[in-house]
């Protein structure tokens, strides 16, 4: 049989390694912006259009090449960075493999036009698909300019695979933000589609992280300082009070490169700990300096996972560090006047307060009940009958004095001290049960099941609605409804709420203005990184205003839809979401009635936005075979 094996030719090798290392426009500007840092550039302006889709430029005033570099740096394994294995575990630069140039140049239209500063004239070298189409002189100014024309224009199944270009260009972003806030030292300038996003001057991290991230920032970081023989760590973390539902502003560095890392995030949430909400993100910007021989960059093609030779022992520093850090800052949960509201969780709060006071007011109820209602006598004796009426008997008379006290005038009260505090609380809501159960020993419609269930009758018997999923579902259809008809009710707040942003969720946001005012938002301004807003939508709290607005960012992130329905929808999807009620509230009542009439008002009832089930029927049948 005749040989079958075959090398493949350098263009197929090349193309078949752009698969690792280029998947998306961002990783071409990644490796020139890197191999713009290499060059020692202090000035680099990164160009794209279309999200990096017709174009990526790098221009860079570094070192420049040489004729000979200048061609050789497309070929495969051609770099100046290392020259022996031994090499790798003493690197400084960020590249090193000799891949990227050589893979990019095989899926693109790529243009090099360089310039050493002691020569004279530069070249200039086109490349389309791997082949050199033009190579001559060229008057170039110091330094290298990378021009990265359509990309993957010979493999259409890979451009298809793009998503949109909002997408596109948030993961540009990202990878722009990681190199600028380890590099500021470097001047950068980004233009998208000629519009400049972000000019960051030379300047110190402090102010490289807020030039980024928006002038607000600057207050909400924490520095975090400490040097040991194994790592020297740097660099910020935000107060906890700024948390995020989102995992944004999260950085690690290990020598200058952006890394991820879950196990050192771990410990960054330890240090965290106790200062944070339930699935709260705090922001960090860190910088971890080790000896290069300690670490290992090489396992990952893009190089943002790294393998440390004592995980063990950094994870202990970098969590005491960050510690030590916030305690030393004073940085405890405090109420700062300044803050914004991101603080409060409407929905702890709620839970807070309400389930308290009704475990006490359950504990208590009965004997109050008994008396009113004047049906004691027969209940108690059958309490008796289960051996605590000694016990009972024994705090009769206090109960009774305090029913008095209460009702009659405010000085007796003062009389049963060692009540009074508690008392108080439940007072108030023993006062609204009455009420309440009073309509419902008339109508008997409703009734809450463990803080999370309603449930009622119907004709063939009975219904379990999930409180939850239900008002989930009636909030959607209603916001639904306000979005698309415009007509949503808008509460004018006396003091307008200002709250702070980044550049890309700002752009969110006013890609969804219209939208929002739809629900009843009024937006006096939105400019830079500034939202004011003067009128929020009925049944919406304040505090809740930038949960909600988190929540968007969050639930859009890098995916907003260019249809507008999908637009509405997933903006309904996170205002219900966020507003509905949750399980372990206390319903009234009148809210569990609301609830029912509401949810069985909606077009969809039986299923929440989300596809669950909103409640489930039990007919009388069902219930007879289970006495079976
Ligand atoms: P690597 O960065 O891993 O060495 P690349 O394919 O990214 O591989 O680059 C190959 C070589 O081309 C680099 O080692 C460097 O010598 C040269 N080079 C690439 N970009 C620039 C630039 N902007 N300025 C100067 N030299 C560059
Ligand atoms: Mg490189």
């Amino acid at each position: 049989m005749a040989d079958i094996i075959q090398l493949l030719p350098d263009h197929v090798a090349n193309q078949i390694a752009a698969g690792e290392v280029v998947q998306r426009p961002a990783s071409v500007v990644k490796e020139l912006i890197e191999n713009a840092i290499d060059a020692g550039a202090t000035e680099i302006k990164l160009v794209i259009k279309d999200a990096g889709k017709t174009l990526v430029q790098v221009v860079d005033n570094g070192v420049g090449m040489t004729d000979t570099d200048a061609r050789l740096c497309f070929e495969r394994h051609a770099t100046s960075k290392i020259k022996k294995a031994e090499d790798l575990f003493l690197l400084n630069t960020k590249g090193f493999r000799g891949e990227a140039l050589a893979s990019i140049a095989a899926i693109a239209h790529v243009e090099l036009n360089t310039r050493q500063q002691e020569a004279e004239v530069g070249v200039q070298i086109k490349i389309e698909g791997g082949k050199v189409t033009c190579q001559e002189p060229s008057v170039a100014p110091k330094g290298t300019s990378l021009l990265v024309k359509n990309l993957f224009f010979n493999i259409p199944a890979r451009r298809n695979f793009l998503k949109s270009d909002a997408v596109e260009l948030r993961h540009i972003i990202d990878e722009f933000h990681r190199v600028a806030l380890a590099h500021p030292n470097v001047h950068f300038d980004f233009y998208s589609n000629g519009t400049e996003l972000f000019n960051l001057p030379v300047a110190n991290i402090r102010q490289r992280i807020v030039s980024i991230f928006g002038g607000k920032t600057n207050e909400k970081l924490v520095p975090v300082n400490e040097e040991t023989e194994v790592v020297n760590v740097s660099g910020f973390v935000g107060k906890p009070e700024f948390a995020k539902k989102s995992r944004g502003e999260q950085f690690f560095f290990v020598n200058n490169r952006f890394i991820k890392s879950p196990y050192l995030h771990h410990a960054i949430m330890a240090a965290f700990e106790g200062l944070l909400k339930d699935g709260m993100q705090p922001g960090y910007f860190l910088f971890l300096d080790v000896d290069s021989a300690t670490i290992d960059i090489n396992i990952h093609p893009t190089k943002t996972e790294i393998k440390f030779d004592d995980e063990h022992t950094l994870y202990a520093i970098l969590r005491s560090a960050v510690k030590h850090s916030l305690g030393q800052f004073n940085v405890a949960p405090v109420l700062d006047f300044d803050s914004d509201t991101n603080l409060d969780t409407p929905y702890d709060y709620k839970n807070k307060k309400v389930a308290m006071p009704t475990i006490e007011v359950d504990a208590n109820f009965n004997p109050f009940k008994e008396e009113t209602e004047e049906k004691a006598p027969k209940k108690e004796s059958f309490k008796g009958g289960s051996g605590s009426y000694g016990f009972k008997k024994e705090k009769q008379p206090s109960w009774e004095s305090l029913y008095v006290g209460l009702n009659t005038n405010d000085d007796e009260v003062v009389t049963t001290e060692g009540f009074s505090s508690v008392e108080f609380e439940s007072e108030e809501v023993t006062g609204k049960l009455f009420e309440d159960e009073d309509i419902q020993l008339s109508k008997a419609t409703t009734f809450q099941l463990q803080k999370k269930y309603v449930v009622t009758t119907i004709k063939s018997g009975m219904v379990i609605i999930d409180q939850t999923r239900a008002h989930q579902r009636v909030l959607y259809e209603q916001y639904l409804k306000d979005i698309t008809i415009n007509e949503g009710v808008s509460q004018q707040l006396l003091f307008p709420l200002e709250l702070h942003f980044g550049k890309v969720e700002m752009s969110l946001l006013q890609t969804l203005k219209e939208r929002l005012e739809g629900t009843g938002f009024a937006f006096e301004t939105m400019e830079e990184d500034t939202v004011v807003i003067n009128g929020i939508p009925m049944h919406v709290t304040e505090s809740e205003v930038a949960i909600i607005l988190e929540q968007l960012i969050t639930d859009f992130g890098d995916d907003i839809p260019d249809s507008g329905f999908t637009q509405t929808d997933m903006l309904a999807k996170t205002l219900c979401k966020t507003l509905a009620v949750r399980g372990g509230e206390v319903l009234s009542v009148a809210e569990q009635e609301n609830l029912v009439n509401n949810l069985f008002a909606c077009t969809e009832p039986t299923m929440s936005p989300f596809n669950k089930p909103a409640f489930i029927t039990m007919s009388a049948g069902d219930i007879e075979k289970k006495f079976m």
